[in-house]
């Protein structure tokens, strides 16, 4: 495999090149300090392995330390078990933070402590508004916010109110404390952030000892420079948040020099969800059996699939530390795992879906014991087994055809295959059942082929698998496919659930595959290759002694790039409702061809997907289309989209130039959905009339009456149908499952036709149901 270890990952990116500098400068001399800042509210996933790698690994290379600290001050969501689960799957991934575990929650003294400082010094105060309230007043991106009514209380009221808010002496939501910074910062998270709530809520470490919290922002630069730490990586989405984590920090007495911010890119990976609040609906919503089911996209589901630490940490060094957003292949994942298992994993043979082959001219009830080796490609490697031979044996249905199509080399009536380790047969009869499907097949054999030889020298091309029908044992085969059927789940139309994106065939259940007798009593947790099938896993967890569990890994090459290169299509887009008894492997999108390798670079350094890039490189009226767009509608990414997705669904096989409207026309439609006029799923509608009568889009939104329902009063008879309509969903959003907003927004938009305005919108949910 690509062994990629942690030095060789020191080839420079921008972190290791900040942290060298600050070595070679001498910045620090406590030595590089890191740490992995998990909030415990969920599992791991294959994104924290990329921060989890990088924390250690920068560490390690500059003879530094990691910590490993639960960022745990929301009492309401954070759970031991979650705690005990990411301890386990750090220390699987083969990190160990040493005497290093630490907890946000141990530090709420001494955060207390700076807060009381922060408010003796004027630049803290308790705000006596309602969330609401302090929503309102901050403002917007466009326009300054506005200081609360309580902004200028006095230091000493300050601080009693806060003292009582620590005492219990108050409600939640009566106050909040807030930094005093600037209500018109540019920077919206600098307009006197919210540093403390009260909670009267138990912790699963403290208890009821506390019933105010402090926030993220407050915690976690004050845990960082408590633990000394001198360099804290976390993902762009806390760029914003670097400005507080600096002032607070410069605004304390603190040790210094004081730690710093670097934000990097977060890995995702095509057709997963890497953020645990996204996978919290998935589990909770019993679409997987757990947490670690194996088609969850975490660390436990990973492992429990049988992917290996080594391949995960090599798939994320082998990804890099970036600041720009990336989707990385599935395949890639995928290589490192058969890189991996390759020269591990012994060879066996069994069969997911029986069809009976009867050898006609063996005797009945001999068995025959075939040596087997375990690496039958690596000569190096020792190991063998026997595989009992008998009259009735089980082979691949889809290893047999009555009628072959061309280029079929296995087994067809009147044709000979081998059988591997054992003999040559050849077709002689099939016997049907009453539907007329194939019931069993009738072969007879050629003894002196023992081994798979001919001695004659014959052409026998096909080799097939199979196993003894009674001398086999029965098991489970779970074949697995990806979770989400789209590359990209969270690329959601408006009202759109991502729930709505899972794939209905990522499990294909195979409750009585056969497999020869040996793999009876396989170790729980050991790897198997199924010859011509994939790699296997036994599953620790629902096997028993004697009734193994095998959960596919990978398959054994990347099937889905094979057919794509085959027959080119349009949109590379894998169809579900495939019959996924061998599900595939994702594509590789950049083409060989130098030329359109170069234009699909172009198009990816332009903003485009690689998807779509590579639809574009190979489809010249859609990319004339995208050219004419993108000319007059400056945003790449969404005419690649709107082009590549879009216009082959309203063209219905007619070709492109012949469609009715042209680049400016789709343009203007993008400009309106852009403005708000319309919604995105509107703008579906009004392309299919393009397609069908030309014209132009406005005069099309205008003459049906399809902008955009902004009118509020219109809208609130609606919302107030929707509250009324699912009292359990309105309590349990009550109740902190604030996650529902998205099925309120959905519910709207789909009793709206897609024709709710999504700014009033928000705005009379979070009214109503807050
Ligand atoms: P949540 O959805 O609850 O915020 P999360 O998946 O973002 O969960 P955190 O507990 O917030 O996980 O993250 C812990 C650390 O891992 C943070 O430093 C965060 O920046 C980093 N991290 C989270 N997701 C990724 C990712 N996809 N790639 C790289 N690093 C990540
Ligand atoms: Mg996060």
């Amino acid at each position: 495999m690509t062994d990629r270890n942690a030095s060789d990952s020191t080839s420079r990116d921008f972190i290791r090149t900040i942290v060298a500098a600050d070595v070679d400068a001498g910045t620090y001399d406590r030595g590089v300090i890191t740490r992995f800042p998990p909030e415990p509210n969920g599992f791991l996933h294959i994104g924290h392995v990329s921060a989890i790698c990088l924390d250690f690994d920068v560490a390690a290379e500059f003879g530094g330390r990691t910590h490993l600290r639960f960022d745990d001050t929301n009492p309401e969501t954070e759970d031991m078990r979650f705690v005990e689960a990411m301890k386990a799957d750090v220390r699987w991934l083969g990190f160990d933070w040493g005497e290093h575990l630490y907890h946000a929650s141990d530090y709420f003294e001494q955060l207390y402590a700076y807060a009381e400082e922060l408010v003796t010094t004027g630049q803290a105060y308790v705000d006596s508004s309602s969330l609401e309230e302090i929503r309102e007043y901050r403002g917007s991106v466009t326009e300054p916010g506005r200081p609360s009514p309580y902004r200028d209380r006095s230091v000493e009221e300050n601080l009693d109110l806060f003292r009582r808010m620590r005492a219990g002496e108050f409600e939640d939501g009566a106050h909040v404390l807030r930094g005093k910074i600037d209500m018109a910062h540019p920077n919206m998270v600098m307009r006197d952030p919210v540093l403390y709530r009260i909670r009267h809520a138990h912790h699963y470490r403290s208890g009821n000892e506390w019933c105010i919290y402090p926030l993220y922002d407050f915690t976690h630069c004050l845990s960082d420079s408590i633990e000394g730490v001198t360099h804290s990586f976390c993902t762009l989405e806390f760029v914003p948040n670097r400005e507080i984590y600096d002032w607070l920090l410069d605004n304390l007495d603190v040790p210094r020099p004081q730690p710093r911010q670097y934000e990097f890119a977060r890995l995702n990976v095509e057709h997963m969800v890497v953020s645990k609040r996204k996978l919290i609906p998935i589990v909770e919503g019993g679409h997987v059996s757990g947490w670690d089911d194996p088609r969850m996209p975490t660390i436990a589901g990973l492992r429990r699939r049988g992917y290996t630490s080594a391949a995960l940490k090599s798939f994320a060094r082998g990804a890099g530390i970036t600041r720009v957003d990336k989707r990385v292949d599935l395949g890639k994942l995928e290589y490192e795992i058969r890189a991996d298992l390759n020269p591990k994993a012994p060879r066996v043979m069994a069969v997911l879906d029986p069809l009976k082959l009867v050898v006609t001219n063996y005797p009945e009830g001999r068995v025959e014991r075939l040596e087997a080796p375990f690496f039958p490609h690596d000569v190096g490697k020792e190991g063998s087994r026997t595989v009992p031979f008998t009259r009735e044996l089980f082979i691949e249905r889809e290893d047999f055809a009555v009628d072959p199509p061309k280029g079929f080399h296995r087994l067809s009536p009147g044709n000979e295959v081998r059988l591997r380790y054992g003999y040559v047969v050849r077709c002689t009869d099939v016997v049907h059942d009453e539907s007329g499907g194939v019931h069993e097949v009738h072969c007879t054999y050629d003894p002196e082929t023992r081994g798979g030889d001919t001695p004659d020298g014959r052409k026998v091309r096909g080799t097939i698998h199979w196993v003894s029908a009674s001398e086999s044992g029965s098991a489970r085969v779970r074949l697995y496919d990806r979770l989400f059927s789209k590359p990209n789940p969270e690329d959601l139309e408006e009202g759109e659930d991502i729930l709505e994106q899972l794939n209905p065939e990522s499990l294909v259940d195979v409750s009585e595959a056969r497999v020869e007798p040996g793999l009876l009593e396989a170790e729980p947790a050991s790897h198997f290759q199924f010859e011509r099938l994939g790699y296997f896993f036994v599953d620790p967890v629902d096997s028993e002694v004697g009734r193994p569990v095998f959960n596919r890994v990978v398959t054994l090459r990347d099937s889905w790039a094979k057919q794509q290169s085959d027959t080119p299509t349009r949109t590379p887009e894998p169809k579900t409702g495939r019959p996924s008894a061998t599900p595939s492997t994702p594509r590789v999108y950049r083409p060989e061809e130098p030329m359109a390798g170069a234009r699909f670079d172009d198009y990816v350094g332009l903003g485009l997907g690689e998807q779509e890039a590579s639809v574009l490189v190979q489809d010249a009226p859609l990319a004339a289309l995208f050219a004419a767009t993108h000319a007059a509608f400056p945003d790449a990414g969404t005419v690649a989209k709107w082009v590549v997705n879009q216009v082959p669904r309203v063209a219905e096989g007619r070709a492109v130039e012949a469609l009715p409207f042209g680049g400016d026309e789709l343009a203007q439609l993008l400009f309106l959905i852009d403005a708000g006029e319309i919604s995105g799923r509107t703008g579906r509608e009004v392309l299919e009339v393009l397609a069908a009568e030309g014209g132009s889009p406005r005069a099309i939104v205008e003459a049906r009456g399809l902008g955009l329902i902004a009118d509020s009063g219109e809208l609130a008879t609606l919302v107030d149908g929707l509250i009324a309509e699912n009292p359990d969903k309105v309590a349990a959003y009550r109740g902190g499952k604030t996650g529902l907003m998205g099925f309120f927004v959905g519910q709207a938009m789909r009793v709206s036709g897609g024709k709710a305005d999504p700014k009033v919108l928000q705005k009379l949910l979070a009214d109503r149901l807050d």
